[in-house]
């Protein structure tokens, strides 16, 4: 089971013309999820309970893709998971709370009155049951203060703190933070888990990735399958924990040749963290 202590805890490739309607279907045991491509390179995920009319949707960073996606599938909506404040991702909420009125629009305590329309307000490991889904709410501060990742049903929405073999910018979170929400507390759950991220930047971020480990070979064999599939103009996600452990060099901050690269920008501070910060910074200037 999912430790929740706190004990110990101290841009790139669009979509293509055309693409714009494309979805993906993942069944899970207990869970559909659709994903629905919005704004330049964002994804909003619709999710189903089986049999279930009413849907949650993460992320909608515009109303019009995800109520399009809402109709195709002949359901309504129950439910807005935010995982953070920006623009892109809960940019079509007002819309859709006009258009279902009395839905709940779920995020972290500390986003209150950053998310529009938030009605349930999460601490850590809070637990999210909507339209017969189940989720439990981790603070995964680093990206933003207040972003928060839903982990359940055998899948993890990670919003911008994790990406396919990225992280998010540090804009109000600091390197220890960053470190602790990907390598403790997502680093926690099972590797097997699939990981929705935020944003379609996987190709890039793989190219990050073969720059600080050039002899990784998961990340050449990824690269490849990712380069496949952007091509033919789909999604790269949903990736799972292992493959993030294996080829994130966010994940691999003890990885020799990581470590070597950045070397030269750590002074005297040798931590995880400050070499989690180090490789952030030089991913910022690739
Ligand atoms: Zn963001
Ligand atoms: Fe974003």
């Amino acid at each position: 089971m999912l430790a929740l202590s706190r004990a110990g805890r101290g841009a790139e490739a669009a979509f293509g013309a055309g693409v714009a309607g494309a979805r993906s279907w993942h069944y899970g045991p207990r869970m559909q999820v659709t994903i629905v491509p919005c704004l330049s390179d964002n994804y909003a995920y619709v999710l189903l309970a089986p049999g279930s009319k009413r849907a949650v949707v993460v992320d909608p960073g515009e109303s019009e893709p995800v109520e399009r996606a809402l109709s195709e599938l002949g359901v309504t909506l129950g439910a807005i998971l935010a995982t953070h404040h920006h623009g892109d991702h809960v940019g079509g909420n007002s819309a859709l709370v006009e258009r279902f009125p009395g839905i709940k629009v779920f995020g972290y305590v500390s986003d209150r009155g950053r998310i529009p329309a938030q009605t349930d307000f999460l601490e850590h490991g809070a637990t999210v049951n909507v339209e017969g889904l189940s989720f439990r709410a981790l603070h995964i501060p680093g990206h933003t203060l207040g972003a928060v990742a839903y982990f359940g049903e055998g899948a993890v929405f990670t919003g911008d703190t994790l990406f396919a073999a990225g992280c998010g910018r540090l804009f109000e979170g600091t390197p220890a933070q960053m470190y602790e929400s990907l390598n403790v507390t997502l680093a926690a759950l099972p590797e097997a888990t699939l990981v929705y991220c935020g944003h379609e930047y996987t190709a890039s971020n793989l190219r990050f990735a073969a720059h600080m480990e050039p002899d990784n070979a998961a990340v050449n064999a990824k690269a490849a399958r990712v380069a496949e599939l952007r091509a033919r103009g789909e999604a790269t996600v949903p990736s799972t924990l292992a493959e993030e452990k294996a080829t994130n060099p966010f994940m691999r901050v003890t990885s020799p040749s990581i470590v070597e690269r950045v070397a030269d920008s750590l002074t005297g501070d040798h931590s995880p963290a400050a070499i989690l910060g180090a490789i952030r910074a030089a991913k910022d200037r690739f």
